[in-house]
């Protein structure tokens, strides 16, 4: 069969070539900022379009060009105008300074598993290892892995997979979208002990469960609710008290504090920190480094030597590794300035207040009072005093999508743009951003 040529008066025809549209300027230049493969997927997204009859065949050099991404990465920044200090769907922490440096510096070839004295291998993220060692002195050891979830997967693989894992009823809880403790920790293959109930779970529930099939204890702060009434929970304490009573070798005791806290912090004397926690006794303690801590997407896991160490030499611990961008940012945020999510927790709310109505007077917003919250699954019921300034819900769309985009809090019918999380050398920026986006609202 001869091949299938079109009709002559087909409009397809007229398509114009692959290599004469790549020829074109500004498909040429796009290389310098594009992979070749990303610029011939807008042409050839566009010729097919084409051929589907859909766009005119003089417009597909236009298309394509239309179709090139603006740039190799698509993540943009926002100004935090929300109030919630650790955002989830905002990246929770942004970076302070002296980390964003660190992961400047460590971008390119670097010293991350490389001893410069002698010249060999060294061992990999030792220095974030006495970072934190240095800020919680009761850590034996630590291990720093991908994320909290993973260093909690890690713990429970390395202590209890193939036996039981014991934990309360009151603490099998879902923390983020779709994302439930109890899955993760069965995901290990260790079995679930579940003790106590919903509301009351005391150390004689943990002590009745121990038994020569046990793992490990785990410890869940359940830090996105509150629950209040008639209510018991074991303290870390009574716990490591249960886990010695259980026999020798003493059951470990994990504890999950999730926020990232190393040490008490007097303006959140409900969450759980990392020093107290194995003060009192906790064998392991696991956390996130991007929630309260203010640093990168990771996991810490501080504790006894042997327990760490036995994490430390699981096989999983490879797949969980942290990469070294974190680990120069984790460093940074522990040896460096109080990082931005903790100056804007006690950001003052006079100053806040100040610097709204000078927002307000630049947009012609109101003042109105808005408490912001820490977020991200920690310190539930904490409200953080403050202001914002209101303005018409419809600019939020356009803020939304500006750059940098801006996200406040729209509530009945306001969009609400509270500087709490903004820092105040961008209030300017702020400002201008608003009066562009209404003219183009036209409000
Ligand atoms: C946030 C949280 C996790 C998960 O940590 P990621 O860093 O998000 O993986 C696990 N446990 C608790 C108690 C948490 O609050």
């Amino acid at each position: 069969m001869p091949p299938t040529t079109p009709p002559p008066e087909d409009p397809r025809r007229g398509i114009p070539r692959t290599d004469d549209l790549l020829a074109d300027p500004r498909l040429r230049d796009a290389s310098a900022r594009l992979s070749a493969a990303t610029v011939r997927a807008a042409v050839r997204g566009a010729q097919e379009r084409a051929r589907a009859g859909v766009l005119p065949p003089g417009d597909v050099l236009a298309a394509a060009v239309a179709a090139l991404p603006p740039s190799s990465g698509s993540l943009r920044p926002v100004l935090n105008a929300t109030g919630v200090v650790v955002h989830t769907n905002l990246g929770r922490a942004p970076l302070s300074t002296a980390a964003r440096e660190a992961v400047a510096r460590a971008a390119g070839y670097t010293d991350v598993e490389f001893d410069r004295r002698t010249g060999r291998r060294g061992p990999r993220g030792a220095a974030v290892v006495a970072a934190l060692r240095e800020h919680a002195p009761d850590a034996e050891d630590a291990l720093v892995v991908n994320n909290g979830a993973a260093a909690l997967l890690l713990a429970v693989t390395a202590l209890a997979a193939g036996r039981e894992v014991v934990v309360s009823r009151g603490e099998l809880v879902q923390i983020g979208d779709g994302f439930r403790l109890p899955d993760l920790m069965a995901s290990t293959g260790a079995v679930l002990r579940e003790v106590g109930t919903t509301n009351r779970t005391t150390p004689e529930d943990y002590a009745a469960a121990l038994g020569p099939r046990t793992g490990c204890i785990v410890k869940v702060h359940p830090g996105n609710f509150r629950i209040e009434g008639f209510t018991a929970a074991a303290g870390v304490a009574q716990l490591a008290h249960v886990a010695r009573q259980a026999g020798s070798p003493a059951v470990p005791v994990v504890v999950d504090t999730g926020s990232g806290l190393l040490a008490p912090d007097p303006t959140l004397p409900h969450e759980p920190d990392a020093t107290t926690a194995l003060r009192d006794g906790a064998d392991l303690v696991t956390a996130s480094g991007d929630k309260l801590l203010g640093g990168p997407q990771a996991g810490l896991v501080l504790g006894r030597t042997a327990v760490v160490q036995q994490l430390r030499r699981h096989p999983l611990a490879r797949a969980l590794r942290v990469d070294k961008l974190a680990l120069a940012a984790l460093e940074a945020t522990v040896r460096g300035p109080a990082p931005p999510v903790t100056a804007s927790r006690g950001a003052d709310p006079e100053r806040l207040r100040q610097r709204a109505q000078v927002l307000a007077d630049r947009t012609g917003g109101v003042v109105v009072p808005h408490e912001g919250t820490v977020g991200g699954g920690g310190a539930p019921g904490v409200a953080l005093p403050g202001w914002a300034v209101a303005l018409p819900e419809q600019l939020a769309a356009p803020l939304r999508e500006g750059e940098p985009a801006v996200v406040g809090h729209v509530e009945r019918g306001r969009l609400l743009l509270d500087l709490r999380c903004v820092p105040e050398d961008e209030d300017g920026l702020l400002a201008d951003l608003v009066r562009a986006a209404d003219r183009a609202a036209g409000v």
